[in-house]
């Protein structure tokens, strides 16, 4: 059988010429041709992540800078926005980590709310907050702004936010909205190949590390800034992303932010008339739906349509195209269709034929 299209939320598919990128003869690390390269893409990341702050690589997925942010930025203690596997697991890493925690929870489906976030602030004690502004296990985008307008409030708490599953494919101002720490890791919304993660700290996230006691060597953020000033990396990096990033940002800006934002907000859009279509309810709160996916409910609510998951996934997957079942405790009481990174109508429009062929036979 031939590839199978990647339709789940991560790793998603990635296209042909980012795969040339990838495969670029290497180079040195410590060359002038790589810092080359890197002075070349650093001005479009801080482009993509409206910010003056240097942004910076890390060989690693997502979850090393995650727990990265929790070692370099928490001495007191951490309040860990928790509304789906992704963000409940970064409660736990940050325990895992010797840190002390506090959840704020919300049923999954729900976004966390800046009312909730002030408020468990308010109580104090706090010097982080993490939050994912897209939860891609339950398809819910939390109302970054409105978080990041009220967190303004409390300036010694460090506001980690993780944009795995949105960056480019949603607006996030880092510098206006006043966040710490911004991570994204490669195989999500830029459709690149997993391995690779980006993030960027304030000038006040990179004070505060710099007095953190033990906070390793990896992931010491104080060293990807020294590094970043040089146009490196603190150690040997994946160069074969750094060629496939340059390519995928070239893209990026040749299409242009505004019009990438439009393309995911629209496909997400058809996604949901299509899940509507067949009488399908949506897993998240109205309202909260992600632009780069959709999760839809399997029958959760009483008008919903309930079907074997197992059994319609493995219908696609014959028809071409990967699907995902469900993440966790959710697993078959919803599934996932991504619509991250180069999808097009016309992509997307080959994906619902399959959906619509598979649902037929059901
Ligand atoms: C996938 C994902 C992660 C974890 O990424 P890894 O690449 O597995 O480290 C973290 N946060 C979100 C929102 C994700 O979607």
């Amino acid at each position: 059988m031939g590839h199978v299209k990647l339709h789940i939320p991560g790793p998603v598919e990635v296209s042909e010429k980012t795969f040339r990128a990838f495969c670029s003869p290497m180079i040195g690390h410590r060359g002038q041709g790589f810092k080359d390269l890197l002075a070349k893409i650093q001005p479009q990341l801080q482009a993509l992540l409206s910010t003056k702050q240097l942004v910076y690589l890390s060989t690693s997925s997502a979850w090393g800078v995650m727990e990265g942010a929790i070692r370099n930025l928490v001495s007191r203690k951490v309040l860990n926005c928790m509304c789906g596997a992704f963000s409940d697991k970064w409660f736990d890493v940050s325990k895992r980590c010797g840190k002390a925690a506090e959840a704020l929870q919300v049923p999954w489906g729900s976004p966390v709310r800046a009312e909730q976030v002030d408020a468990r602030l308010a109580a104090g004690q706090f010097d982080a907050l993490t939050l994912i502004h897209n939860e891609t296990s339950t398809g819910v985008m939390s109302p970054l702004a409105e978080i990041a307008a009220l967190k303004r409030k409390y300036a010694d708490v460090m506001f980690i936010v993780d944009a795995v599953s949105s960056l480019s494919a949603a607006k996030i101002e880092f510098d206006t909205l006043g966040i710490d720490v911004l991570l994204a890791g490669t195989q999500k919304a830029l459709a690149l190949p997993p391995g690779m993660a980006l993030f960027t700290c304030s000038p006040a996230a990179l004070g505060k590390a710099a007095t953190m006691k033990d906070r390793g060597y990896y992931f010491d953020f104080v060293e990807f800034q020294k590094n970043a000033e040089q146009n490196m990396t603190p150690s040997t990096p994946s160069i074969g992303h750094v060629y496939a990033l340059a390519s995928k940002l070239e893209e990026i800006f040749s299409e242009g932010l505004e019009t990438r934002y439009a393309r995911h907000a629209k496909l997400a859009q058809r996604t949901r008339d299509w899940a509507a279509r067949h009488g399908f309810t949506l897993f998240p709160e109205k309202g909260f739906e992600s632009v780069t996916l959709t999760c839809v409910n399997n029958g959760a609510k009483p008008d919903g349509r309930v079907i074997d998951v197992a059994k319609f996934q493995k219908m696609v997957k014959d028809e071409g195209f990967l699907i995902d079942g469900g993440y966790g405790k959710i697993k078959g009481g919803t599934f996932r269709i991504s619509n991250m990174g180069d999808e097009t109508e016309a992509t997307m429009s080959q994906l619902y034929v399959a959906l619509d062929a598979a649902m037929k036979q059901l």
